[in-house]
């Protein structure tokens, strides 16, 4: 007789949102395997739905120390909450090298925090007024984050757009999910039922999952325009040496 082991496929661990989110957050698994891991990066941190331009083959992300500015604004003053969220990021990613500066200064990394109202006009005043129609008529955005990177695929800087007026589970989501994208998890996947850059889900929180991604994504070992075939053969390695996956070997 044969008695073959079978991996676990499904996520586990699953956990209560943490305290400090919006009511009604999801739950989040915490224990992933390897496989659910890579499938999740490579779907995201390659190709985007809101590029301008050429698309660049490879990885894209900073690849010095980022800074960041919030820059208030809107009807509901958010800027502290918005900080709070940017610490956390810092905290738990290292990797990031991230540190907020004052809103008067230069930085990488810009969060402009506004009313829904005046988004079309944001959009336009960023990125004029043709981009601006053509993001607005595919996307039908309420939040939004433009990222720009040079051809070896370096970002050199970002503005996420993040809507204040709508009440807490608007604002929570689009602040957890456009500072993916400004860190350059440029994707969506529509399929996945873990991260925040699922369109159809609200989180609200960093999940474990996509903490686990941009800690992969800023290994060093994972340079700005690795290919999607280098990042296969790297992503086994670096799960495992940041201890990422639930187990050893799935
Ligand atoms: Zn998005």
């Amino acid at each position: 007789m044969l008695l073959l082991s079978t991996p676990a496929l499904a996520a586990s661990g699953k956990e209560p949102a943490p305290a400090g989110t919006f009511d009604g957050a999801p739950p989040q698994y915490t224990r992933f395997s390897a496989r659910e891991l890579s499938r999740g990066f490579l779907a995201l941190a390659f190709g985007s739905d809101l590029l301008i331009g050429k698309r660049p083959k490879g990885i894209r992300r900073y690849d010095h120390p980022i800074t960041i500015r919030v820059i208030s604004g809107g009807s509901v003053e958010r800027g502290a909450a918005m900080k709070k969220i940017i610490r956390e990021y810092a905290e738990r990613v290292p990797g990031l090298r991230l540190a907020i500066v004052p809103a008067a200064s230069p930085a990488n990394v810009e969060v402009r925090l506004i009313d829904e109202k005046h988004f079309n006009a944001a959009l336009v005043a960023a990125f004029g007024a043709k981009v601006a129609r053509r993001f607005i008529a595919r996307t039908d955005p309420q939040c939004m984050t433009s990222v720009k990177s040079n051809a070896a695929g370096e970002i050199v800087h970002s503005v996420s757009f993040v809507i204040v007026d709508k009440g807490d589970a608007v604002f929570l989501d689009c602040a957890y999910h456009e500072l993916l994208h400004a860190f350059g998890l440029s994707s969506h996947d529509q399929h996945n039922p873990w991260t925040t850059l699922n369109q159809n889900r609200m989180v609200g929180y960093l999940s474990v999952y996509d903490r686990a991604l941009l800690t992969i994504l800023y290994d060093p070992r994972m340079q700005p325009g690795t290919t999607p075939a280098q990042a296969r053969r790297l992503l086994p390695s670096i799960i495992k040496d940041r201890g990422l996956a639930a187990a050893a070997g799935r």
